[in-house]
């Protein structure tokens, strides 16, 4: 996809929402429909690498004193701790990104995206906030991926109502009943943005 890219025209783009509403789904799509578009901001996470996934694309995976250093050091433009591990978003890449006319697209929790949005200008970022449908579907789609612990799924649960509780700080909220209806809004979101 052709995109007239303008020096200080850029926008970053976060999608924020509780485990399991359906962001990753929604966030691959957009990159999948939406070719050559977005610039793809990599976050490095103390998490331990999951099957399938690739350092230095999926995330760096990086130990925690290594982690550490970097907020010392101020290597983050935001980072924090979600579900027990450490995850943060290099400044330089990122800000060199929005400044060249890229749009960054990804997924923060959404004290990141607080954290983001005290040192961006406001026209420089776009959130977006995924609702899951109902508690009862919330469930079963967490546990769909299997593998989780009970306490684990109380966690989630708890932090997805905190997490719901602030979304209307952000630019846009979108309910995701219907992974198509929830698309199409979400491009329209990002093509009005963009002004496509
Ligand atoms: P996962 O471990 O499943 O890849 O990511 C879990 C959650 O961590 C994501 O849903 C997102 O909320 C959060 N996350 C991922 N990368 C970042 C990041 O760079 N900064 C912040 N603040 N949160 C992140």
């Amino acid at each position: 996809m052709e995109i007239d890219r303008q020096v200080g025209s850029g926008k970053c783009f976060v999608i924020a929402a509780p485990s399991g509403a359906g962001k990753t789904t929604l966030m691959n799509k957009l990159v999948e429909d939406m070719p050559g578009v977005f610039y793809n901001s990599i976050s490095d996470t103390t998490r331990a690498m999951r099957s399938g996934e690739v350092d230095g694309e999926d995330y760096n995976f990086i130990e925690v004193p290594e982690f550490k250093a970097g907020i010392s050091m101020g290597k983050y433009l935001e980072w924090a701790e979600v579900h027990g591990n450490f995850y943060g978003t290099p400044e330089r890449s990122l800000v060199d990104a929005v400044e060249n006319g890229e749009y960054p697209l990804m997924i923060l929790d959404v004290q990141g995206y607080f954290q983001l949005k005290e040192k961006l200008s406001q026209d420089k970022i776009c959130g977006i906030f995924i609702l899951p449908p109902n508690k009862e579907e919330l469930v079963r789609r967490i546990n769909v991926r299997g593998n989780i612990a009970e306490k684990d799924l109380e966690t989630r649960l708890k932090n997805s109502d905190k997490e719901c509780a602030v979304s209307d700080e952000f630019e846009y909220r979108l309910k995701n009943n219907d992974l198509d209806v929830a698309y199409s809004e979400l491009k329209s979101i990002v093509e009005k943005e963009i002004g496509l």
